[in-house]
């Protein structure tokens, strides 16, 4: 007899910026979450506020160590996301991408439980292609400072697809593009956290290079909502599908915007460009539309603004 339960959902990261977002909608879906995280980036903070509902579970544990849990589903979030983060244990950010890959790949292969991946734009590094398309190879550069993060997840992705072929594993994998909104974090040197925080403070704005490197901003629930339904598509839809908004700015345009959100002082102040920065990205999203029927709808003003309320009455006091 089949016994009618909630669904079991894992979420690696869950105590991250997408992860936490993730699994407040995963219970609003009457999911039953476990969230396992190392707290390396994340923070009691982001789930604080769920840590009294009965179907919230918090675990600590760093993925690159083998987990021994059950579920119907794993999101594999864990992973730090930002430059100064990844940047800060090359190492460490490799063994998550990778040995952190196989241990959830081996419990999905224990649990035939489905897995998602989320991988992200770095995998076409600085792009020949504008915009990209999953059909895309990408350009990086294999031994840069980024590269613990790229590689890293770029073996990550053959991995997933080695289990899908070898152990008929179902998976599913997101590229996930510059993602912003509420609970990032106020310090990790990512573009929109720290143009809001400089222009709460009326401090100079940094910008890096002459500004005209354009990247593309979707606003965070709209991207998990595209995780989610990843998750629900049909078993032979395994991606990679590119998530992200398509709508393009330069640095400097960014800037403006947040200085007049803010209706801040600040000036622009123009600092070396990083090393193996892309010039540009944009995601192409026609798979997504069609296969998922995902589109971002909110525009990076409104999204902003919900950030800069966050920025203001939170993160920065
Ligand atoms: P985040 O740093 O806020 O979240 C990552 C979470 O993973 C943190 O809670 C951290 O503590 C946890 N973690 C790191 N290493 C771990 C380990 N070894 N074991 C267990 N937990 C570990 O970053 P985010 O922005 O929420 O990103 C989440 C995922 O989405 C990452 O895999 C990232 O690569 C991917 N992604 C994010 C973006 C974006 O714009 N935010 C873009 C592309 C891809
Ligand atoms: N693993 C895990 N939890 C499980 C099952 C496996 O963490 O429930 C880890 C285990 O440590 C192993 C990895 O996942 O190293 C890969 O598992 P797989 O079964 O693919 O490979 P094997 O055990 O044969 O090396
Ligand atoms: N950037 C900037 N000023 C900052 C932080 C970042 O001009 O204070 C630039 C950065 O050089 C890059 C872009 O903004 O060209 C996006 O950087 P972020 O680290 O947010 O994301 P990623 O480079 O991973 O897309």
């Amino acid at each position: 007899m089949k016994i009618l339960r909630r669904r079991r959902s894992l979420v690696t990261g869950g105590a991250g910026f997408l992860g936490s977002h993730l699994c407040e909608r995963l219970l609003q879906e009457g999911h039953d979450v476990l969230c396992v995280d190392n707290f390396f980036t994340g923070a009691r903070e982001n789930i604080l506020h769920l840590l009294s509902n009965p179907h919230f579970e918090l675990m600590r544990h760093d993925i690159t160590f083998p987990l021994y849990v059950e579920a119907d589903e794993i999101y594999n979030l864990a992973c730090p996301a930002s430059p100064i983060h990844y940047q800060y244990d090359p190492v460490q950010t490799t063994k998550t991408s990778v040995h952190g890959a196989i241990n959830m790949l081996g419990l999905a292969k224990r649990l035939r439980a489905r897995i998602l991946q989320a991988s992200t734009s770095e995998v076409y590094g600085d792009p020949e292609v504008h915009p990209q398309p999953e059909s895309y190879w990408g350009r990086v550069n294999t031994i840069g400072p980024r590269a613990c993060y790229d590689e890293g997840k770029r073996c990550a992705e053959t991995l997933f697809f080695d289990y899908y072929r070898q152990h008929a594993l179902e998976i599913k994998v997101a590229r996930i593009f510059n993602t912003y909104g509420p609970r990032m974090h106020p310090n990790d040197g990512r573009v929109v956290s720290n143009f809001i925080v400089q222009a709460l403070k009326n401090e100079p704005i940094t910008i890096y290079g002459s500004g005209q490197q354009t990247r593309s901003f979707c606003y965070v629930n709209e991207l998990v909502d595209g995780l989610y339904r990843l998750m629900q598509s049909p078993a032979d839809f395994t991606g990679p599908v590119n998530l992200g908004n398509p709508t393009e700015f330069t640095m400097v345009d960014l800037a403006k915007k947040v200085i007049a959100q803010c209706g801040s002082r600040s000036e622009l102040s123009f600092k070396p460009l990083p090393e193996d920065d892309p010039r540009q990205r944009q995601p192409d999203i026609k798979l997504a539309i069609e296969a998922l029927g995902w589109e971002p709808q909110i525009a990076l003003d409104e999204g902003l603004q919900k950030t800069i309320e966050y920025f203001r009455s939170s993160a920065i006091q």
